[in-house]
């Protein structure tokens, strides 16, 4: 039995919710309690969305003992439980904690409320910048083609690391950048859509012509895809690239010593 929260101490990537798009997100019809991750004996919450608190708490997650939040952008499927987040990481009174966020979310428009501020130190997201936490580096790349200043990262321990791939338009360029064991990509459509800024899961052909993780993980489902089944495209591209390739569910578990 695989552990659901981090209480072995092992280096583990862990989906509470693996819904994007508007549809999928406020019908629920995926969860998007966001990507918790333990790497670099640091533990943090990746885009806390609708529901993040109370699925974090359901799978035992202990909250005052994680150490931060990454924040790609401030659009609700993202961030709308990120208060919640942060205060409940800080009640027990121990604080070293974590903020990553864009500027767009901290100042423009702000989705983080100044009271909830003061026991976390607040990271700006700037384009490539590493970031070191103790053990763990996180480092941007170029700001993400979306409707709102967007960043994905890489997040890297002395023995591991993971590419997180937000919401973004494809060019190949990110191929270059989030080279990375592991390679989660927001997928929101299975082929892209014109007039939208998001990923679609057959533009990671052309990714995988230029980078092949050891896995790649497709996350972020919109309805339309999801009546499609992203399981069946992403053995298709698995056989098709030769390259292990899955689409996350909820609940979902990556041991990273495992892959
Ligand atoms: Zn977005």
């Amino acid at each position: 039995m695989k552990d659901r929260n981090f209480q072995d101490g092992k280096d583990k990537i862990i989906f509470l919710g693996t819904a994007g798009g508007r549809f999928s997100v406020f019908y629920q019809i995926r969860k998007s309690g966001g990507i918790w991750f333990h790497l670099g004996n640091k533990t943090f919450v990746i885009d806390p969305g609708p529901g993040a608190l109370i699925h974090a708490l359901k799978n035992k997650i202990n909250m005052s003992k994680v150490d931060g939040v990454f924040l790609s952008h401030r659009h609700l499927d993202h961030c709308a439980d990120i208060n919640s987040i942060m205060e409940s990481m800080v009640i027990s009174g121990k604080h070293s904690k974590y903020l990553l966020a864009p500027s767009a979310a901290l100042d423009e428009d702000p989705v983080v409320l100044q009271y909830n501020r003061d026991k976390f130190n607040i990271l700006y997201l700037k384009e490539y910048t590493d970031y070191h936490i103790d053990g763990l580096t996180i480092s941007t790349k170029l700001t993400h083609l979306h409707t709102t200043p967007a960043f994905g990262a890489v997040f890297k321990s002395s023995n591991y690391s993971f590419a997180y791939i937000a919401d973004t338009l494809y060019t190949d360029k990110l191929a270059i950048d989030y080279k990375a064991d592991v390679v989660i990509a927001n997928t929101v459509f299975k082929n892209q859509m014109p007039g939208y800024m998001h990923l679609a899961a057959n533009n990671m052909y052309a990714f995988l012509e230029i980078f092949k993780p050891k896995l790649l993980i497709l996350t972020h489902f919109g309805m339309g895809f999801l009546n499609e089944s992203p399981q069946l495209l992403a053995k298709e591209i698995s056989e098709k690239t030769n390259t292990k390739v899955i689409a996350a569910w909820d609940n979902m578990i990556v041991n990273l010593k495992d892959v």
